[in-house]
């Protein structure tokens, strides 16, 4: 394992100059948000910049589903004239296809929705809109976020930028991808089992799953209605706080959406955190995980400890748990989740039906992938009657003990460190064959959905694999509600190790 930096293009203060950054497209958020704020960069030249980023790589890396560059150029246009303001004002931001928007489609990367048009947009696109910031483009996922590696999307999978014969990760891949290649400065995802966590750790940046009901879903279409989260992608840690401060909060629209108030994250986030207790979980540690992923909790221990805080040890019994009961609740969730695109209501239609169930047999065999198939026939299963009990409501049951441990975990400690993936990103086609190995490597990212506490992952370090370097992540859970500890403990590691500075070459 190799721990430390690589091509570096930024100073560890990454409030860096404008000047001194060649590539208007290198900019982190809050940097280039404050260039545009003070007229040193113009919205019009950021978005072209972007727009021909995507030009010059996305052919490769397939990051997007979707562009919208004569929109992005008119809000851009906006900005410059000052008549479009906010805290996000000419920022590019890419968001997950699966998040409704009123211009392009939203496609789910599914043929199921390959021509759907939403007639609304989601809650959090209306806030990012309302903030000033510019969507160039919707992002390639797992069909309907299912998925672990984006090699369930209908269109084509997004390749990942440190190597590309390497998945991004999933379900949000396109998105991670994006901000990894320094195409966007940051990007929406959704989490149901970790795929704003994952795919940020295989492609080095920041992801942030928020606790269940603090971002609104109004408008994300759904999959695993009581565990999915939506959440940025970014390349630092004030970025994170800056966009969860941007899309939180109470909405009309989403009956589960908390009004709790909404703390100040961006205000807080470079504030240490004094003592803090920081939990270590042997579930976590197994000597299967791939050796650098262990050896970069190792060294975030250290780096923990260097800044004051206190180890200790905490109990999480029924980890082994989680990836069976995840994806009992989640396929169930899906089944009757998905049971609306029927050729009818919603989705594609097949072509000379015989008659209304053939309409719907065939709409449904023709718009759904094989793993979404899986995944309706699993959840159909584990909801049918003389199955219900075994399997369904053991996994409630199940569900609970899970939640409890995190409860009794968080009496002991400020954030739990752990690996959010056993091994860093692997190759295309590694797990395809074997669903199940797939499923099993959601372990240490499925029991916060199921628990529905916040997480983040931050680049800890990098690896060398067949003589490429790749990221690894580390992952920090928190106890409900604690976004803002988890990004301040967040904050302090990614300031005293700088690994977040690290990028791929392109
Ligand atoms: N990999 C998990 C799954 O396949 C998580 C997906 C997600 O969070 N959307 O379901």
């Amino acid at each position: 394992m190799i721990i430390g930096r690589r091509s570096l293009n930024h100073e560890s203060n990454h409030h860096e100059e404008v000047g001194n950054v060649s590539n208007l497209t290198d900019h982190n958020l809050i940097d280039l948000r404050n260039a545009i704020a003070s007229g040193k960069v113009k919205a019009a030249d950021m978005v072209a910049a972007c727009l021909s980023r995507i030009e010059g790589l996305d052919q490769e890396l397939h990051a997007f589903e979707q562009t919208f560059p004569e929109r992005a150029a008119e809000r851009a246009a906006q900005v410059d004239a000052g008549i479009l303001v906010g805290p996000l004002a000419g920022v590019p931001i890419a968001v997950k296809d699966n998040l409704c928007t009123t211009f392009g489609r939203t496609t789910c990367s599914s043929r199921m929705l390959e021509q759907y048009r939403s007639p609304f947009n989601a809650t959090v696109v209306e806030k990012l809109e309302a903030a000033g910031a510019i969507i160039v483009g919707k992002t390639v996922l797992d069909e309907y976020a299912m998925g672990s590696s984006t090699e369930n999307a209908a269109f084509g999978s997004a390749r990942n930028p440190w190597d590309t014969s390497r998945v991004p990760g999933g379900s949000s891949g396109g998105s991670a991808v994006a901000v990894s290649a320094r195409i966007t400065p940051a990007a929406l995802g959704s989490d149901t089992g970790g795929s704003i966590r994952q795919p940020a750790a295989f492609c080095g940046v920041v992801g942030l799953k928020p606790t269940y009901s603090r971002v609104s879903r109004y408008g994300l279409v759904a999959y695993g209605s009581s565990l999915d989260q939506i959440g940025p992608i970014t390349r630092t840690v004030e970025d994170a706080a800056l966009l969860l401060q941007v899309i939180s909060g109470a909405d009309a629209n989403d009956s589960t959406c908390s009004d709790a108030d909404v703390p100040g994250y961006t205000a807080s986030v470079n504030t240490p955190i004094e003592g803090a207790r920081i939990g270590i979980a042997k579930q976590y540690m197994s000597d299967a995980n791939d050796p650098a992923v262990n050896a970069a909790i190792d060294n975030a221990v250290k780096v923990f400890e260097q800044q004051g805080a206190t180890i200790v040890e905490v109990d999480l019994p029924h980890t082994e748990y989680g990836v069976p009961t995840y994806y009992i609740v989640a396929t169930a969730e899906a089944s009757s989740n998905l049971a609306r695109y029927d050729g009818v209501h919603y989705g594609h239609r097949t072509d000379q039906p015989d008659d209304l169930i053939d309409l719907y047999a065939r709409s449904r065999a023709e718009g759904f992938g094989e793993e979404v198939k899986r995944r309706i026939m699993l959840g159909t299963y584990v909801l049918s009657s003389g199955y219900y009990d075994a399997y369904y409501n053991t996994a409630l049951k199940v569900r609970r003990l899970i939640k409890n441990d995190f409860d009794a975990a968080f009496q002991h400690c400020d954030a739990i460190l752990c690996p959010p993936t056993p091994a860093p990103a692997f190759r295309f086609g590694e797990h395809t064959d074997d669903p199940l190995a797939m499923y099993l490597a959601d372990i240490y990212t499925v029991t916060a959905n199921l628990a529905g506490i916040p997480g983040i992952t931050v680049p800890g370090g990098l690896t060398e694999a067949d003589g490429k370097t790749l990221p690894i992540g580390i992952q920090l859970l928190g106890a409900h509600f604690q976004e803002e500890k988890l990004l301040r403990l967040a904050r302090m590691f990614e300031r005293a190790t700088d690994f977040h500075a690290n990028q791929p070459s392109l």
